[in-house]
């Protein structure tokens, strides 16, 4: 017959969770358009967690993690050379821009024939609807302002601009509520998109079979 002998288990310590903080730096502040810049912004401000913190952390069930919400659009729709798109956030805030695509000889005489991305905001004020931003990096996303950008960065439609570019180029999540849409006209040439799978795409069917999607 055995021997039982009585033991007491320490109690499980308690573990402190940075609900705080954390919730801070993922939440996007839906308060101007300037704001779905600042997500980011946060999370590089955000002061290192210590060892102690991280380790912590660690134990903590696992927040769960919002769907993924990538924009419809893709880089290639973004560079097809006349791309026209909408910009909305939660508020209904929204801006179209344009981005297109020229192929010149640059320097001029040169010889070497240079493509160029244009970004411009359509905006009331200007000699045009649409007003110059700046040039569009293809493989960044990133947007440099020239002599010519009428919006520097810090301006909304700069930020704007080089946010929404830097989000369908590199395919990043969208914050909740925020859209980037085309304007129903083909990426490529210009001309209304009608069928579904084109308005899906934000390229028409001449278009997908010259560029071969
Ligand atoms: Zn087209």
């Amino acid at each position: 017959m055995s021997k039982f002998r009585r033991i007491v288990l320490p109690k499980t310590p308690e573990i402190l969770i940075p609900v705080d903080s954390a919730e801070a730096i993922t939440e996007p502040s839906a308060d101007s358009f300037g704001a779905i810049v600042d997500p980011s912004r946060l999370t590089e401000a955000a002061p290192a967690p210590s060892d102690l913190d991280a380790a912590l952390a660690a134990l903590a069930p696992a927040a769960p993690v919002p769907a993924a919400n990538y924009p419809k659009l893709t880089s290639q729709f973004l560079l097809a050379g006349k791309a026209l798109f909408t910009v909305t956030n939660p508020r209904g805030d929204h801006f179209t821009f344009k981005v297109r695509k020229v192929t010149s000889d640059w320097p001029k005489g040169s010889g070497i024939m240079t493509t160029s991305y244009f970004v411009s905001v359509k905006s009331p004020g200007g000699m045009y609807p649409y007003r110059y931003i700046g040039l569009l990096n293809s493989e960044t996303g990133g947007v440099k302002c020239t002599g010519k950008s009428e919006f520097i960065p810090g301006t909304t439609e700069y930020n704007v601009a080089a946010w929404a570019c830097g989000t369908v180029i590199k395919t990043k999540n969208l914050p909740d509520g925020y859209n980037i849409e085309h304007a129903g006209a083909c990426g490529r040439c210009g001309k209304t998109l009608t069928d579904p799978e084109s308005i899906e795409l934000g390229i028409g069917p001449e278009c997908r079979k010259v560029m071969g999607i």
